[in-house]
């Protein structure tokens, strides 16, 4: 008997606690939902500001597609730069942005993000993140992608920084927490909606709810849902993706009857150079490190540096739809990050560049060829095969090393419209009330092509400024 009142008060005292924390929701100054760049950089700014912050992630980790970054971040006027005595102009950055998004970029974003970039890279430094050496990937006209030293990943350096930092803030971070509807309240006078707050959900499926003065939404990409990626492109139908099972577009159905505008949906980045079987992207700093793409010729096909939109429709145009990415030890040498690739057993090797080809199911003569002319171009005048304008190292040091790669969707360049402020914009322009979104939930920055280390510093520049207006909103102006 006592045995049962006991269960049976248990059991009450667990029904009281989910009504209670269904109909009477916990209070917070800032909701952060998402926890890759984006969303690590809004709360940072948030807690600096002074303002209660609240971080929810889906996963069981930290870092989203962030976490995956490899290449770098992109900054103009660094200190690493004038180290390595590289020029560089906040013009010239901003030009490269818009001639890859084909000039169809949000200007303003851009403008913000290229003059914010240096110091978005001194912020994370400033955090003790090693952002020293400094490579150029395709489509840049210097060298201004940031990583830590020997060319090892960006993303697992950047997202355990920004980690301890949030946590030593007392941010409340909850993993295997999902942000599953956002609550808000009528505007006044036909003005938009004020967003008051979200529902959350527990991997154990608990449902609670919490009021928050202001909501940042950063909840990455749709690059892991084919339904979606499809949907806004159907030439993507069979693509593989390099992103982070995460990348669900939850946006989409967290901004539902909110009157919210997407921009730029139907562009959606394929990167060039993924290996097809397992969908493992192979950085772009091999490329701007020295190495070449060859075709089952074994020759070279095109500017290994262009744009990664054209170079995807190069390589899809090759008879085997994919090529066949070629370096030797000094490039390997020079970018730690390869070393997963090798872990992986993704790359083949060889002392000769013929067996190399044998290896690869590529026609010997034609590499052994190409790479002797791509030797005497780099050590001559240039490329005057291709105008590839960055030719570094030549080829010539053994072990060879070689792996075929196709494109596979990567970065979605489409999302909500924000403004200069990242207030979250209705269909006629206005912001809604509350409600702010950083990162690659965002559209407009990007345009049609994203240039390879801008979504990084988009991340952590609009995070940052997210966080910021958030905690404004909420009352903290210091
Ligand atoms: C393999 C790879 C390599 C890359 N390399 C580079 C590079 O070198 N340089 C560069 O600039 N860019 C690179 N990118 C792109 C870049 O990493 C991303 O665009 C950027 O990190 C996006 O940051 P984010 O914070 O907006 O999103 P993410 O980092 O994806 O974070 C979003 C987070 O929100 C969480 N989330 C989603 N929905 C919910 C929800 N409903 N509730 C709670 N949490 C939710 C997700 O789980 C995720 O953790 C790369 C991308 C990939 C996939």
């Amino acid at each position: 008997m006592k045995k049962i009142v006991i269960s049976f008060s248990a059991a009450a005292a667990v029904i009281l606690y989910l009504i209670i924390s269904l109909f009477l929701p916990e209070t917070v100054d800032v909701l952060v939902i998402g926890g890759g760049a984006a969303g690590l950089s809004a709360a940072i700014e948030a807690a600096e500001k002074g303002a209660d912050v609240i971080l929810l992630e889906k996963m069981n980790y930290l870092g989203g597609n962030t976490r995956r970054a490899t290449g770098g971040m992109n900054a103009a006027g660094t200190d690493a730069q004038a180290a390595a005595g590289i020029e560089d102009s906040i013009e010239s950055f901003f030009n490269d942005t818009m001639e890859s998004g084909h000039q169809m970029n949000n200007e303003v974003l851009v403008r913000i993000m290229v003059e914010r970039s240096a110091s978005s890279v001194a912020w994370l430094t400033g955090f003790e993140a090693d952002l020293s050496d400094v490579g150029r990937l395709a489509g840049h006209s210097v060298s201004r992608t940031h990583r830590p030293r020997g060319g090892a990943p960006v993303g697992r350096e950047i997202v355990p920084v920004l980690t301890s930092k949030v946590k030593a803030l007392g941010v409340d971070v909850r993993t295997e927490n999902r942000a599953t509807a956002l609550t808000s309240r009528p505007g006044r006078k036909g003005k938009p909606a004020v967003v008051t707050g979200a529902y959350a959900e527990t991997n154990e499926g608990r449902e609670y709810r919490i009021r928050a003065k202001a909501v940042v939404i950063a909840t990455g990409g749709f690059g892991a849902s084919p339904e979606l990626y499809v949907r806004m492109n159907p030439a993507l139908k069979g693509f593989k993706t390099t992103n982070h099972p995460g990348a669900n577009g939850d946006y989409l159905y967290l901004v539902e009857g909110l009157d919210a505008a997407l921009v730029d949906m139907e562009f959606i980045q394929t990167h060039p150079t993924v290996e097809p079987d397992n969908g493992v992207l192979i950085t772009e700093a091999i490329r701007g490190n020295g190495g070449i793409l060859v075709n089952s010729e074994g020759w070279r096909f095109t500017d290994e540096l262009g744009f990664r939109d054209v170079l995807s429709r190069e390589i899809l145009a090759q008879r085997a739809k994919s090529a066949n990415l070629i370096f030797d030890r000094n490039i390997r040498d020079s970018l730690t990050a390869t070393d997963t690739y090798f872990a992986l057993n993704l790359i083949s090797r060889a002392d000769k560049l013929e067996d190399l080809a044998d290896l690869l199911s590529i026609n010997p003569r034609g590499l052994v060829e190409a790479v002797a002319r791509y030797n005497s171009l780099q050590a001559g005048r240039g490329d005057e095969d291709f105008g590839r304008n960055n030719l570094p190292r030549s080829i010539i040091d053994p072990p060879f090393y070689g792996i075929r790669v196709a494109p596979a969707v990567h970065h979605c360049m489409g999302g909500l419209r924000i403004n200069e402020k990242t207030e979250v914009l209705t269909q006629s322009g206005l912001p809604i009330g509350g409600l702010f979104a950083a990162g690659e939930a965002t559209g407009g920055i990007h345009a049609a092509n994203r240039l390879g280390g801008n979504s990084l510093t988009d991340a952590v520049t609009f995070g940052r400024i997210s966080g910021e207006k958030a905690a404004l909103m909420a009352g903290y102006t210091r």
